[in-house]
């Protein structure tokens, strides 16, 4: 089994679910618990419990699943008070209806569900709103998503989970708990996800593209580099600045890609035997092991 994930924060969490998977648990199980073990890390404050909160000092998540089987997924957005909302997400998977909920809603969903109302703005995420917010329009705008991919034994299931951009307008949603954007799984062909700027990432339904890029016949890396640099250059020839973007993916075999239009981004990848930092640079036609 296959599993990649973005950021160096998912180093100890692919490690998690790769044991999970060799315990014979299946990719759901071991792609939530990757996801957990970012979640509800204090450490990490792009993701889950001690996230940085919006513009009103509110910690607001997003997060999504699906099941590149049967294309089922359950996502949550702008979520407050859970600190898992990757497990709110799985529980909405297969329902008929419903799979995508947002805000007062979602958390009424969860409390519903057994999970616990909690405070997930912790004491130096709050520091770290009082010094920004002063000068908001210049300000240290953090963000990352924890985003995974588990292929092998014939299926494909890929996941996300993030506080979003620091500093967003109270009940922004951006491109993570979006199908098609910030992730997408088919376990015909393979699946991506995606992080940064979620508004540039949505307009190019980036992840969407990865897969119907590898569906036509491209490798992983070859799609992943075709789908970033073309929707960065398509961005400029409109006159736009093109944010930052990245993704990573895998087919159904297993074989990765990743791609940034950023200098370098960090990615984890294990094959079942070795967990590996790497780096992609310049669109992925680098990569480096870290
Ligand atoms: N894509 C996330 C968002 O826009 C943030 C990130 O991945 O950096 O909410």
């Amino acid at each position: 089994m296959t599993i990649i994930a973005t950021w160096e924060m998912s180093f100890e969490g692919v490690k998690i679910a790769q044991k999970l998977l060799k315990e014979n648990k299946s990719n759901e199980d071991a792609i939530c618990a990757l996801i957990n073990d970012v979640e509800l890390n204090p450490e990490f404050h792009t993701v889950g419990y001690s996230g940085y909160p919006n513009e009103i000092c509110e910690v607001e998540l997003d997060a999504a699943i699906i099941n590149g089987d049967n294309l089922h997924f359950g996502a949550v957005a702008a979520m407050k008070h859970i600190k898992t909302p990757i497990d709110v997400a799985r529980l909405l998977m297969d329902s008929e209806y419903s799979n995508f909920i947002s805000g007062d809603g979602a958390l009424k969903f969860a409390l519903e569900n057994g999970f616990k109302k909690q405070n997930l703005l912790t004491g130096e995420a709050k520091a770290k709103y009082d010094v920004e917010i002063a000068n908001k329009e210049n300000a240290d705008k953090g963000h990352d998503t924890i985003g995974a991919i588990i292929a092998g034994n014939g299926r494909v299931v890929s996941a996300t989970s993030t506080s979003g951009l620091f500093l967003k307008r109270e009940g922004r949603i951006g491109d993570s708990p979006l199908v098609g954007a910030g992730l997408y799984a088919d376990s015909k062909v393979g699946g991506a996800t995606a992080t940064g700027v979620g508004e540039d990432i949505i307009k190019g339904a980036l992840s969407f593209q990865v897969v119907n890029l590898m569906k036509s016949g491209l490798s992983a890396q070859e799609a992943a580099t075709k789908a970033v640099e073309e929707f960065d250059a398509n961005l400029k020839d409109r006159g736009e600045t093109p944010r930052d973007f990245s993704i990573v993916c895998l087919d159904k075999y297993g074989n990765w890609g990743a791609a940034s239009n950023i200098s370098e981004f960090p990615f984890v990848v294990s094959d079942g035997e070795e967990t590996k930092l790497y780096v992609s640079k310049n669109y992925g036609r680098t990569i480096e092991e870290k």
